[in-house]
């Protein structure tokens, strides 16, 4: 993954649905909005793209892409919706048709932007040059004073708006550190047992109401993913709506507790596993661990509640989990309290971490180099190649055909990790034999 992308000013795009937002969004990045991800059925737009005008580099963000566009659109609902894009906003578009009628909620998403105490500019769009100045003229009325008639179909006005917008931007000498896309969001799941705290938790990382939530296209309603921009860095908790619905009984919620977790590491990056450090670790708690280890997804282990808990009881605690856990030996594990917010925020860098851990990619020439260095008897290893990532998956070419004994496949993966690192990600080993 690129590195963190260098703190940019943010200009925001507002506007009711189909009023051009992202005709706008494409011409000012000059990008084709790319529709990604690889699993069927889910499709995501980018949310935002990194830019320039006459050197001035800025971030652009499209709330269409964040708040569902809905006929009956309500300006509170977009501004709640908008609000974590907002909120680091230096610059906002508010975007209006130019070929209709001012709205009420038109007036009312002014007024509310305007009461954001940030620099707001309105463009008109849709407007064709005969009529542009007598149109533009009803749109005082909104309260903005800087308004530009625009017409992001064809590009006319929108260089005017950019000047405009980026005019308090200091131009860089050089372009930022990534001047690509920054990176797409990493995928999180948040599992454990009921009343861990998973919902505590994901309020705490999401901020209640400020996250971008988006319905998982082509998958039933409930299934939710909520997208949180934290330093600069996009991360998509999945799955969220499950977190938040509770199970009637005891035995419900737990069962369900357990398909959660299933599917939800499916569609992950990172697996946080949450356990409550009032109970310690129990068997669902380790059956639950187990999917996320054998998901080969990146794994953290959370231990929540930790505000019940006395400060020296730490060690004992780990070491316990450690024991109980042993299969999930690479996963970092973070003491919090999803509550009092206590350890929450190191949560971010760390999901940062694992993540490229598990898409490192060791090259063949270092790997090479290792092999010789390696203190490794049962078998004679000729060399090693990374064959894939997500989970970093490893080809031993070897003098065996029979598959290592999990002891020496244990052995083999940790001087892997006291080599390369690795941290929270699960390595597969396979062995390829030829006799002689
Ligand atoms: P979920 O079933 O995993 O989503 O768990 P909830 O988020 O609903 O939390 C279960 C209970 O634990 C609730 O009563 C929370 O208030 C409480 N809780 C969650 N996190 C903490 C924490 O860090 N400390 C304490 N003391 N209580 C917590």
């Amino acid at each position: 993954m690129n590195p963190m992308p260098q703190a940019v000013p943010t200009v925001v795009i507002v506007g009711r649905p189909n009023v051009g937002k992202s005709t706008l969004f494409n011409r000012i990045t000059g990008q084709r909005r790319a529709i990604v991800g690889d699993e069927p059925g889910i499709t995501r737009d980018r949310l935002h793209g990194l830019t320039e005008y006459r050197g001035r580099h800025f971030e652009l963000i499209d709330t269409g892409g964040i708040v569902v566009d809905d006929a009956d659109y309500i300006p509170g609902q977009i501004l709640k919706q908008a609000r974590v894009a907002l909120d680091r906003a230096a610059h906002i578009i508010l975007l209006v048709d130019g070929r209709s009628e001012i709205t009420a909620p038109d007036r009312d998403l002014a007024r509310m932007l305007l009461r954001l105490g940030k620099p707001v500019s309105l463009a008109v769009n849709k407007v064709d040059t005969a009529s542009r100045d007598s149109l533009a003229h009803d749109f005082y009325s909104l309260g903005i004073r800087d308004i530009f008639p625009v017409s992001a179909e064809h590009g006319i006005g929108v260089d005017a708006l950019i000047e405009h917008v980026t005019a308090g931007f200091s131009a860089a000498t050089s372009a930022p550190a990534v001047t690509e896309e920054p990176p797409e969001s990493i995928r999180v799941a948040l599992i454990g047992r009921p009343n861990t705290g998973k919902s505590t938790l994901l309020n705490a990382l999401t901020g209640q109401e400020r996250a971008i939530v988006s319905p998982i296209a082509g998958t039933t309603r409930d299934s939710i993913d909520e997208t949180v921009l934290h330093a600069g860095a996009s991360y998509t908790f999945v799955d969220t709506a499950g977190i938040r619905r509770k199970g009637k009984t005891k035995l419900m919620a737990e069962k369900l507790s357990v398909v959660m977790a299933r599917r939800s590491i499916r569609m992950a990056d990172v697996v946080l596993v949450l356990l409550d450090a009032s109970e310690g670790v129990l068997g669902l708690d380790a059956t639950i661990a187990g999917y996320a280890h054998e998901g080969g997804r990146g794994v953290i282990v959370c231990v929540n509640k930790w505000d019940l808990i006395a400060e020296r009881k730490k060690r004992a605690f780990e070491q316990d989990l450690r024991d109980q856990l042993k299969f999930l030996d690479y996963a970092p594990v973070l003491f919090l309290s999803a509550k009092t917010g206590a350890g929450v925020d190191r949560i971010f860098k760390l999901i940062r971490e694992v993540y490229e851990s598990t898409i490192k990619r060791v090259s063949t020439g270092e790997l090479n180099r290792f092999v010789e260095s390696l203190h490794f008897e049962e078998r004679k290893i000729y060399y090693i190649t990374q064959a894939s990532v997500q989970p970093p998956t490893f080809v031993l070419f070897t003098n065996r055909k029979a598959p290592l004994h999990f002891s020496h496949e244990r052995q083999l993966t940790n001087q892997i990790r006291r080599h390369f690192g690795f941290r929270g990600t699960p390595i597969v080993l396979k062995n390829k034999g030829k006799k002689g």
